[in-house]
């Protein structure tokens, strides 16, 4: 059994063939440019990569060349689509209507669309991508998986807004919460590590977007996205929290408009916008090194954002068993790692900075023995959650 993995953006579809029972990634892909002229960057099983330019004007022609890029020629890892057993989608917004994945029928799909005005940017195009799916392979079931599902455990009093209560009835103004696979699957893998009952884990997902969670015996009690993903951490671009006030006060100096100020929280400050270097990590983490003094204020201000996070949901969670570190930043960058940790020991957290710095794949504790609280780094593997979720879905159905 073989399982289709899609993530269709405005202008792009990620794309994975997964076998959900070993995990193994038969090929992998990203179509981008799509509309525009379209560019695809295909990996086969970890050892051969390609770039193709290929005309995509629209989702329909990118998802029917990854079909075809799997099934002919010498790029050929299946024989034909009646291998692929089915298709997960990623979805960003599930609202309030879903708490966990779910088989898509017309009315999930209704319930998607309605949730466009959440996700303006992102569920018209897994819209788009279910829909061409259910055309080009009408006999093969779709399932979304959500990223906001996993927050749906948190209380009230985390998820509510502190504005007049009417907006989230009329409005369904409150914190979601993204990144909910990765969390789900870290902190999953977190508590097998720990081998106990009950736990208290805190996730922090470190990529380009990132933020953090806090889990009680399994589920999410708070995080730090919110309605949108731009809530909590200094991220690629993002600035993260900020005073609302902030925007009345650009919009007034500058005479820019919700646009345009979507645009400079979302797309131009975070790690860009502070460093003016780049939103990549490593060129900032270079420039820091070589003394330039904005690109190290800004990996303080991002290690301080993550540290002030950590206490406050081990005050939550009234203590932590284990940190766990995970995506591009979480996973590699050691200093990142240290500088979070470290001035938490007071906390019971003890890093061990020669563990921390060795490189190694797979699942690592990098405590001290003396730590109170284990330090995990711990890859994540959105992918793979997805096709096992759609994988036990469609075996139940
Ligand atoms: P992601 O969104 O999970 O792919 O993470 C992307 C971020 O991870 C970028 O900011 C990268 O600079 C950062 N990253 C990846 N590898 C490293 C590394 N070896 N050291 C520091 N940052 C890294």
């Amino acid at each position: 059994m073989l399982i289709l993995v899609l993530n269709a953006g405005s202008s792009s579809l990620k794309y994975q063939l997964i076998n959900p029972k070993t995990a193994e990634v038969k090929a992998s892909g990203l179509c981008e440019r799509i509309g525009i002229d379209g560019v695809m960057k295909h990996e086969i099983a970890e050892h051969r990569k390609l770039e193709i330019e290929q005309p995509m004007p629209t989702h329909k022609e990118a998802i029917e060349f990854v079909l075809n890029i799997l099934t002919h020629d010498d790029t050929k890892v299946i024989e034909n689509i009646n291998e692929i057993s089915a298709i997960g989608h990623r979805v960003v917004h599930g609202g309030e209507y879903f708490k966990k994945s779910t088989l898509i029928t017309k009315d999930v799909l209704q319930k998607i669309e309605e949730l466009i005005p959440l996700a303006p940017l992102h569920n018209p195009a897994h819209i788009l991508g279910i829909k061409i799916c259910q055309e080009l392979m009408a006999d093969k079931p779709n399932v979304a998986v959500f990223d906001t599902a996993f927050h749906q455990t948190m209380p009230e009093e985390n998820y509510l807004y502190a504005v007049p209560h009417e907006d989230y009835i009329e409005h369904h103004l409150r914190k979601y919460g993204f990144h909910g696979t990765s969390h789900h699957y870290v902190s999953n893998e977190a508590i097998n590590m720990l081998n106990k009952k009950e736990s208290k884990v805190i996730v922090c997902h470190l990529g380009n977007g990132s933020s953090i969670c806090a889990v009680k015996n399994g589920k999410s009690i708070d995080t730090t996205m919110g309605l949108t993903p731009l809530e909590g951490l200094v991220m690629g671009t993002r600035s993260g929290d900020i005073d609302a006030g902030v925007i009345p006060y650009l919009m007034d100096r500058k005479g820019m408009n919700s646009h345009e100020i979507v645009d400079y929280l979302n797309k131009k400050s975070g790690i860009l916008g502070v460093s003016g270097i780049s939103s990549d990590l490593r060129e900032v983490l270079k420039e820091a090194e070589d003394g330039d003094h904005r690109a190290k204020i800004c990996i303080e201000m991002m290690c301080n954002r993550i540290k002030k996070y950590i206490c406050s949901y081990m005050g939550q969670l009234g203590g932590a068993d284990a940190i766990c570190f995970t995506a591009g930043i979480g996973e590699n960058a050691d200093v990142i790692r240290e500088k979070v940790c470290t001035g938490l020991e007071f906390l019971g957290l003890e890093i061990d900075k020669k563990e921390n710095k060795k490189r190694k794949s797979g699942n690592r504790e990098i405590q001290k023995d003396s730590s109170k609280i284990k330090i995990f780094v711990i890859p994540t593997n959105e992918e793979y959650v997805i096709a096992k979720d759609t994988y036990n879905l469609v075996k139940k159905a």
